[in-house]
């Protein structure tokens, strides 16, 4: 994972000589020179002309890989997954099986889908509460209510991610799972969390759809907890528009999983490889995946690597670029190697100087934004008056449902982490020009402000 040190100092010689050639140094300031340069919000010399920004991961690599996959498919004439082994939906689970590392993975049509399907695989319903961080994606939270369930926020902390430390005070005899979600390319602290499902007989599903191909200390993501489920959205690492899967180490989890996902049923090959299922039929859905979906997939998975390690070394360019800059507080990681480096977020300390620090990177022609990707879930306001699709739906219904408030109250310091973190989304193929103008722009904003 280490890049050479000679790879370091060529980068930081090509970041010094990009500076020179703006024109920008010559008196040596507190950091290098750059504090003297006029920001292009207030007049001076953008560093770029056009404005840098990231792309969507996966159809960036997309090649003759998935074309052929996808071909063989239309040739075939059978697009419905059930078509024994030449399926490709069947071929890609096994591959993203063995890359992640479990025993059993199911591609499904949706994250959202890989969601519903979880809670019945780990049996959430009525009267089971459920803990997952204040900031992350709708589905999580949906997933909950849909199967009966009550929500409880915990707060996230500078990773972006549900601190650990939040969550046990929330903890009753009535919670069931906990739910940590590594967001925007960041890893949950899986270990600490782990201990406390451990302790308390929890269960842990592991949302990792903004982290695929992330790892926690040499785990893939996703392999750690109880189930772990993902998106194959186009914002996600590997990609086929839409899609998910349900992954898990568990053979009756899984089994719970197939049977859901599919009107209850268990079908060649699985119901040979599971001997027939040890479980009944019961009410479920139907969230298949189409073998063309499997085919993007199944060519996409071997592309999940370089795409990751792309990503990595990018990020780590940048950090590098800015770790001399005093005061710098970078967004907290739990795996510095394991995060995908999805994002350059520092903590600005309040909102306005996020605001401000973004308006001008902006102007220097970076792309730049808050984190993104999520909500704060507690002051949406479907969430916070507690609608459902039916009056008597059964997740408010409880004491504790009919007790629960949402709204800005439960969660102050996820707001206020949401509001101060700010900075750049990294692209697998920024070329290393695109690298250096992003660390100049950094430099230059940052050392305005603050030598301001
Ligand atoms: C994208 C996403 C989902 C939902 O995935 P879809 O495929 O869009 O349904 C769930 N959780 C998180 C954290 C996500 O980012």
């Amino acid at each position: 994972m280490n890049e050479p040190m000679k790879n370091r100092r060529e980068f930081l010689a090509t970041v010094g000589a990009a500076s020179m050639l703006a024109g920008s140094l010559g008196s040596r300031g507190l950091l290098g020179g750059e504090a003297a340069e006029k920001l292009a919000i207030d007049g001076g010399t953008p560093v770029r002309k056009n404005v840098l920004h990231s792309q969507p991961y996966g159809p960036q690599f997309y090649d003759d890989v998935e074309k052929q996959e996808l071909l063989e498919v239309l040739e075939s004439k059978s697009p419905f997954r059930w078509r024994g082994e030449g399926s490709k939906s069947l071929q890609f689970e096994k591959a993203y099986a063995q890359r992640l590392g479990v025993k059993h993975a199911l591609g499904v049509t949706s994250g959202t889908t890989a969601l519903y399907t979880a809670m019945a695989a780990l049996e959430i319903g009525p009267g089971d509460e459920v803990i997952l961080p204040a900031w992350t994606w709708y589905a999580d939270y949906d997933a909950i209510v849909l199967a009966g369930g009550l929500p409880v926020f915990a707060e996230i902390d500078e990773s972006l991610a549900i601190d650990p430390q939040d969550i046990e005070h929330r903890i009753t005899p009535r919670t069931k799972a906990i739910i940590p979600c590594s967001l925007q390319g960041g890893v949950a602290d899986m270990d600490p969390i782990m201990e406390i499902a451990r302790k308390h007989k929890l269960l842990v599903l592991e949302d990792f759809s903004q982290c695929v191909g992330g790892r926690y200390k040499g785990k893939y993501l996703g392999s750690i907890g109880d189930i772990g489920i993902n998106s194959f959205q186009l914002s996600k690492t590997i990609t086929a528009g839409e899609g998910g899967a349900v992954v898990s180490n568990d053979a009756k989890c899984f089994e719970r999983a197939i049977r859901f996902h599919d009107v209850g049923v268990i079908r060649p090959p699985y119901s040979e490889e599971f001997k027939g299922g040890i479980l009944a039929a019961f009410a479920a859905c139907n969230f298949r995946m189409n073998e063309f979906t499997g085919a993007v997939l199944k060519g996409q998975v071997q592309k999940l690597e370089t795409i990751c390690s792309k990503l990595r070394a990018n990020a780590r360019k940048v950090r590098e670029g800015i770790a001399d800059l005093p005061g710098l507080k970078l967004r907290k990681t739990a795996d510095v190697d394991g995060d995908l480096g999805v994002t350059i977020f520092l903590d600005h300390g309040d909102r306005d100087r996020r605001d401000r620090f973004l308006r001008a990177l902006r102007a220097e022609g970076i792309a730049a934004s808050g984190p993104g990707g999520s909500v704060i879930l507690p002051v949406d306001a479907r969430i916070e008056n507690k609608v459902t699709v039916h009056p008597d739906w059964p997740s408010f219904q409880s004491p504790q449902g009919k007790a629960i408030r949402y709204g800005s109250e439960c969660c102050p310091r996820t707001i206020d982490i949401i509001g101060r973190f700010g900075g750049v989304i990294m692209d697998p193929n920024f070329s290393e020009e695109d690298l250096s103008d992003i660390v100049r722009a950094i430099r230059k904003v940052y050392s305005a402000m603050h030598t301001a």
